[in-house]
This record gives structure tokens, C-alpha cells and sequence, in this order.
């Protein structure tokens, strides 16, 4: 039997070493990546099947409270094996797209850009030329993306899964299936209220008719110029500092969390946050660019950084690393909430009742397009991986369905997460308007002034990820997850 106090801590450290590396690569410090020799230095536990076997029979026998950390494990095992098997081709996929151009108007432009540009650029027509411009790195990024994919299936083959569906539903404990039927209610009950808001929208912003949308359009849509001067760049680590003030969250008394705001050239715009020890080495990075979207995300990626950097020190490690990643998102979704919630906006910004309104309600818009997007994006995930027909068109059929728009189906596989991530982000969407509710009925609807809220938190972050968001719903008093709580609120946030 293998001794896994020295595989927990050979994990701590292979975790530090390719937090760091995505870290300097992404903040700009390190213009290459490169994951595969680090995983190749772990190779002893990643390309060990009968270590990942001895803990699957572990779990099968353990109880309690080591049951729950030999699942957390295996899972994190299994996965990282099917991640190492992928590094190279993964690798390749990072560089391939990070050295892409494209030509629009004889001029090149980077394929990272192109987002950006989309997003700035008025002109349906142009918006259309630029989209087209990037077909052929699609083509050569597609072959890639299918070979990763063939490696993953070929993973749960060996270890006796029917399917990767069922892969990940051991490894994390998620019944997807039961999930795609939460979803699918969701779906059908905001399916009136999503047409009406979209078709609006296009109509006011793009001057488009429903029929006539692309996805090409969708970041011009959602880019909202017009909100961008209440959003400034430069208020934004004060804002940020003073609402963690309000909930006795201090930044200064927490030097774990560093925020690196430094302008690099290479750094990516937008924030992300890197575990690099938990909780004692936790990175914010940001590149402040002011705009809502911008607040959104560092806002996010600080409920990220208030939870790794508030994990307590003496937990196991599998509870400070592994577990349920959809509980992590759930606190990040907390914070991001805030941006598109009137009372706090009031508080941090001179806007008249008309204006606070309207980006109110663009804030709730934007996360019903966000759940349908993703509930979607499960619908084809499950088809996919469930080997059915055609997935291209499968993809353009969902996404079209849930969003009202056309989508290419030539980005099958790019607009893809692995590891079915999107259920991640749909069981923490739910969660937090659950756990939201909690907050509002303890502390008032303006919880993030409470002190004690503050306190209640910190309170759930110390226990890390040890419990599922499952669990951590009963211990609050639910039946488990529930997308009823989330549909009300969007019906009420929408309602005119
Ligand atoms: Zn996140």
C-alpha cells in the first residue's frame, strides 16, 4: 500500500509548482508555458495506475470523514493522470493560439485580440469580416482539440468507465443527469422572458432583428459603453477595499492575498486568482481597465482569493485544495454579484434612480444569458461525450435553442471546458442565490455592511473545499441544490 501522507505532499508541491508557472506565464513575467515538465518531475504519481487503484479501493472501504477525503483523492488522481496524458497536446493548443494571427484590412492582428476587438467594434458587417478572418485557426485548432478529447475518452475506457460522462461523475459526485433536468426546467421556464429582454436588446443596442444576430455580436452587445463612466479604472482597487472594509474584511490584515497590479505588456487583461500555497500564498492578478466587465471579474476572482486565502492552515490537505470546485465559484459568484446589485451600486456610485435601474437590470440580464448559456453547454456536453452524431451540429442546435441566435458550428469543440466544468458553474449559480438568501436574512439585504456577514463567511471559508455544495446547502438548512430560488430572482430582477 502506497504511503499517501508523501503523495499529499508531493501533491502540495506539484499544485505550487503549476499554480506558479500558469501564474508568471499569464501575469506576463514568463512568455512561455510550460506544464508539461512538471508534471513529467510528478511522473511517479500521475503515471502510477495502481497508486490511483489503491485509493479507489480505500474509498470503496473507508467511512466518515477519510471516505469523503479518499474520494476528494481519487478523484484528484484520476484526474491528474488524464491531465498528464494531455499536457503536450494541451500545451500545444495554449501556444498555438497565443501565436495566432489573423488579417483584417491588411493589417495582423493577434487571435487573443479578437475578442476585444469584436466587443469595440459597431459594425455588424465588420464584426462579420473580422469573425471570418479567424476561421481558418478554428481549422488547425480543431484536429488538436479532438485528439485531447480521444485521450480523455480513452482514460475512463481504461478504468472501466461505459463513458467520460460517467468518469466524471465518480470523480466528482455530480449526477449530471439530474442536473440536465434542473436545467432544462430552468430553460423552459425563462425561456419568454429571456426572448423578450434578448430581442430588445438587439433591437436597441445592435439594430439587428433576432433572426439577423450572430454570435460574433454577442460582446458588442454585452459591452455597454454607455456604463463605463461610473466604472473607473482607477477606483477600482478603492472600491473593492472598501467593501471588504464594510464586511470587517481588511486587505492589509491579510498579507496571504498579494494583488499584483503591475502594468506588463504580456499580462493578461483580465483578473484571475492563483492558489499558489493555500492559504498562505494566494496572487490576485489584475490589469485595471475600468468598465463593468472588468469590475465583474476582479470582484470574482477576490471571492476566489477571500476563500483560498481564509482556508484554515491546520485542515487536511485534500480540503484545502480539492473537493468541490463549484463551492469555490459560489463565493466568487457572491462577490461578482454585487456589481449588478442596485443597493451596492448606490452606495459606490452618483447615479440617478433611472441609471442605477438600468444597470441593474443589465446585471440581472446578463446572468440569464450566462445560465442558459451554460445550461446549453451541458445539454451538448452530455450529447457529445455521449457519443451521439454530429457534434458540430449538435452544438449550433443547443446553444441556438437556449440563445436565439446562431452559432458557428466550426467552434464545437474550442467553445468546450473539459472535466464538464460547466456543471461547476451551474450548481455554484444556484448555490449562491441560496446562500445569498442566508446572508440577506441574517444580516439584512445589505449584507456586505454587516461585519457579522464578514465574520459568518469566514466562517465557511475556513472549512475550505470539505464539503460539496450539496452538502454545504443541507448544512444551511435546504433540501440540496435548487434552481427555483434563481429563477424567481430573475423573474423579480426582470420584472417591468
Ligand atoms: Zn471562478
Amino acid at each position: 500500500m502506497a504511503d499517501l501522507d508523501g503523495v499529499r505532499t508531493d501533491l502540495e508541491r506539484f499544485n505550487e509548482e503549476i499554480e506558479r508557472e500558469q501564474y508568471e506565464h499569464l501575469s506576463g513575467q514568463k512568455e512561455d508555458i510550460d506544464t508539461e515538465s512538471i508534471y513529467a518531475r510528478y511522473s511517479r504519481i500521475f503515471e502510477d495506475e495502481g497508486l490511483i487503484m489503491d485509493v479507489r479501493n480505500r474509498r470503496a472501504t473507508a467511512r466518515g470523514e477519510e471516505r469523503v477525503r479518499m474520494e476528494y483523492l481519487y478523484g484528484f488522481l484520476l484526474g491528474g493522470y488524464a491531465g498528464r496524458k494531455i499536457t503536450r497536446v494541451d500545451d500545444r493548443l495554449h501556444m498555438m493560439q497565443a501565436k495566432a494571427e489573423i488579417e483584417v484590412d491588411g493589417k495582423k492582428v493577434s487571435f487573443h485580440s479578437v475578442p476585444a476587438m469584436l466587443a469595440n467594434e459597431p459594425d455588424h458587417g465588420k464584426r462579420e469580416t473580422i469573425d471570418l478572418a479567424r476561421e481558418p485557426v478554428f481549422d488547425g485548432l480543431n484536429p488538436l482539440f479532438r485528439e485531447r478529447l480521444d485521450i480523455s475518452y480513452a482514460v475512463a475506457e481504461q478504468f472501466g468507465y461505459d463513458d467520460y460522462i460517467s468518469m466524471c461523475s465518480d470523480l466528482k459526485g455530480i449526477d449530471y443527469y439530474a442536473l440536465r433536468e434542473q436545467m432544462q426546467n430552468f430553460l423552459y421556464r425563462t425561456d419568454r422572458l429571456y426572448t423578450r429582454y434578448f430581442r430588445n436588446m438587439c433591437k436597441n443596442v445592435l439594430d439587428l432583428s433576432l433572426s439577423d444576430v450572430r454570435k460574433f455580436d454577442i460582446g458588442y452587445l454585452f459591452r455597454v459603453k454607455e456604463f463605463d463612466r461610473f466604472f473607473a479604472a482607477d477606483r477600482m482597487m478603492g472600491v473593492m477595499g472598501g467593501t471588504l472594509e464594510g464586511m470587517g474584511l481588511q486587505l492589509s490584515d491579510q498579507p496571504n492575498i498579494k494583488v499584483d497590479a503591475e502594468i506588463r505588456e504580456k499580462k493578461r487583461p483580465r483578473a484571475f486568482c492563483s492558489g499558489i500555497r493555500v492559504p498562505d500564498e494566494v496572487v490576485l492578478c489584475i490589469r485595471p481597465q475600468g468598465g463593468m466587465d472588468d469590475y465583474r471579474a476582479l470582484f470574482h476572482e477576490m471571492g476566489h482569493a477571500q476563500h483560498f486565502g481564509n482556508v484554515s492552515p491546520s485542515i487536511p490537505f485534500e480540503y484545502r485544495y480539492l473537493g468541490d470546485v463549484g463551492l469555490s465559484e459560489t463565493y466568487a459568484f457572491l462577490f461578482e454579484h454585487l456589481t449588478g446589485n442596485k443597493y451596492w451600486l448606490s452606495q459606490q456610485f452618483e447615479m440617478t434612480d433611472e441609471e442605477l435601474f438600468d444597470v441593474g437590470q443589465f446585471g440581472a440580464f446578463k446572468l440569464l444569458f450566462m445560465v442558459r448559456r451554460y445550461a446549453a453547454k451541458l445539454l451538448y456536453e452530455l450529447d457529445l461525450h455521449g457519443g451521439e452524431a454530429d457534434p458540430e451540429k449538435l452544438y449550433a442546435r443547443h446553444l441556438g435553442d437556449a440563445l436565439k441566435f446562431r452559432h458557428p458550428e466550426s467552434e464545437y469543440l474550442y467553445d468546450l471546458d473539459m472535466g464538464l466544468y460547466c456543471a461547476d458553474y451551474l450548481r455554484a449559480w444556484m448555490f449562491e442565490t441560496q446562500l445569498r438568501g442566508v446572508l440577506s436574512e441574517e444580516f439584512g439585504s445589505e449584507w456586505w455592511n454587516a461585519r457579522g456577514a464578514g465574520e459568518y463567511l469566514r466562517g465557511l471559508w475556513g472549512t475550505g473545499q470539505k464539503f460539496t455544495c450539496d452538502s454545504m446547502a443541507r448544512n444551511l438548512g435546504f433540501y440540496g441544490i435548487d434552481e427555483h430560488p434563481l429563477i424567481k430572482e430573475i423573474e423579480k430582477r426582470l420584472r417591468y
